[in-house]
């Protein structure tokens, strides 16, 4: 589902991604930021650092090499460019990224607890658990390293006493990984004040990825 887009439409996307998570419980104020990698691999769009999401337009997002250069627009990218830009250097596979701060998952964030794979959405959208990445200083180089290594092939991480980062195809799939990110830790967290949580198995985990990958929707 590689997804062909000139700047234009990934700055439209961005943007438009940006409206939506103004809307949402994802982030609170300017935090959390939003990025699409162009179908050439080698630029990114991603929004600009410490800008209201309700002012977002086309415009603003900012157009970066894969080293960080900036090649368009006006305003400074999002500080949390490295983590984007070495997520995407990492893997082949993704075009979206979405960093959030929701709630639930932050709590979960803060007292190191990964959440299992527990629900069948969860699976075939994310595949399996979401890990705790190692603390490290928003914007650093340390960040981006414990991000990657820690998400390895799964498709969401929690940053430790931080928030989220949700990856996917597209920037709409990331983005529907950091809200299902944020539901199933609410989730978690309710199954643990009633005090036990089922699992799904690791073969129903694949089976139910491999299907959303292969078989789900309107083909
Ligand atoms: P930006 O506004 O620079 O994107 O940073 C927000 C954030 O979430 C930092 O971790
Ligand atoms: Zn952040």
């Amino acid at each position: 589902m590689k997804v062909k887009l000139t700047v234009e439409k990934a700055r439209e996307r961005v943007a438009k991604f940006g409206q939506k998570i103004a809307n949402s419980n994802l982030i609170l104020g300017t935090w959390g930021n939003i990025s699409c990698r162009m179908l050439d691999e080698e630029q990114v769009v991603i929004t600009p650092s410490g800008v209201s999401y309700e002012c977002m337009r086309p415009t603003m997002p900012v157009v970066v090499d894969m080293d960080g250069e900036v090649l368009e627009g006006e305003l400074k990218p999002s500080s949390e460019v490295k983590v984007h830009l070495a997520v995407y250097a990492a893997r082949n596979d993704l075009n979206g990224i979405v960093h959030t701060h929701s709630p639930y998952a932050s709590a979960l964030a803060v007292s190191g607890t990964p959440i299992p794979p527990m629900l069948e959405d969860m699976a075939a959208l994310i595949g399996g658990e979401v890990p705790v990445a190692e603390y490290a200083i928003a914007g650093s180089d340390q960040l981006a390293e414990n991000t990657v290594k820690t998400l390895g092939d799964k498709n969401a991480v929690l940053l430790a006493n931080h928030g989220v980062v949700g990856v996917g195809r597209d920037v709409e799939e990331a983005y529907n990984v950091c809200l299902m990110v944020e539901r199933c830790a609410q989730i978690y967290v309710l199954t643990k004040l009633i005090g036990n949580t089922n699992t799904l198995s690791p073969e129903d985990v694949d089976t139910l990825r491999d299907f959303y990958l292969t078989k789900y929707g309107q083909r």
